[in-house]
């Protein structure tokens, strides 16, 4: 994952050259490439030039690691469990791609590379073939997914005449979409934008510039993943809560 996410937003292959130090282009074996593990044995430095590792490699593979184990426990044993280890794979690179060009001078915004998003969303109809919500519902959820941020982005260029989302927002959700389908679909927008607010607000104000562009993507995904392990509860809280008259 680190490699796609370090190569995609630049347009460079992921598939050559193989793994090398930033620093000093000198090639990392394989056995000072396994996650976390090789940046704690190595101290957190190049074993070549010495150089500082950027602790954004241990971090992505940390977190990966978590969000595997909680899925493969969730869905233990069934099917589905690959279709959501390949999902949850997507909406980390997505997220973390999103955020680190955010934060790099390089990128004049944060970057969800159409590899991710649209290869996703085709890698979510095929999965539609053979597991939940179907081939129907997926094409749905996917072009459903665009069109819910399409319109609110649309109408924010048509009042203030600037970009107010990036295009890869639109297609990370379609991807969803295609993934999910359409029941989901409001639920994240709600809490993904839920999840904006908290941590975007206090940054506006300490920065005191409200046009310092914030990554969309980690909020979305943030949200994705807090729906699949605790969607099915909330929504049946809330269907309970409007049925009762509560
Ligand atoms: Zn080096």
């Amino acid at each position: 994952m680190n490699v796609l996410i370090c190569r995609l937003p630049k347009g460079v292959s992921v598939v050559f050259p193989s793994s090398n130090c930033p620093n000093c282009g000198e090639r990392i074996k394989f056995f000072d490439n396994i996650p976390v593990l090789s940046f704690i044995i190595l101290g957190g430095r190049c074993r070549y030039c010495n150089e500082k590792i950027s602790f954004r490699y241990p971090m992505v593979e940390m977190s990966t690691g978590i969000v595997f184990l909680f899925v493969s426990m969730k869905f233990y044993l069934q099917p589905e469990l690959i279709k959501y280890l390949v999902f949850t794979f997507l909406l980390l690179a997505a997220a973390f791609t999103d955020m680190f060009t955010a934060l790099d001078d390089d990128f004049e915004c944060g970057i969800i590379p159409d590899e991710i998003s649209l290869g996703g969303t085709v890698i979510g109809l095929a999965f539609a073939f053979f597991f939940y919500p179907g081939i129907f519902y997926s094409i749905l959820g996917a072009v459903c997914g665009f069109l819910i941020l399409w319109l609110p982005s649309f109408m924010y260029y048509v009042v203030t005449k600037k970009e107010g989302m990036g295009g890869g927002d639109l297609k990370l959700f379609a991807m969803i979409g295609a993934f999910l389908g359409i029941k989901p679909l409001f639920f994240i927008l709600f809490f993904s934008s839920l999840f904006g607010v908290l941590v975007g607000l206090p940054l506006i104000l300490v920065k005191k510039n409200r046009n310092f562009p914030i990554p969309f993507g980690p909020f979305i995904s943030l949200a994705t993943i807090f729906y699949i392990f605790y969607g099915d509860i909330l929504v049946s809280i809330y269907l309970n809560k409007m049925f009762s008259g509560g």
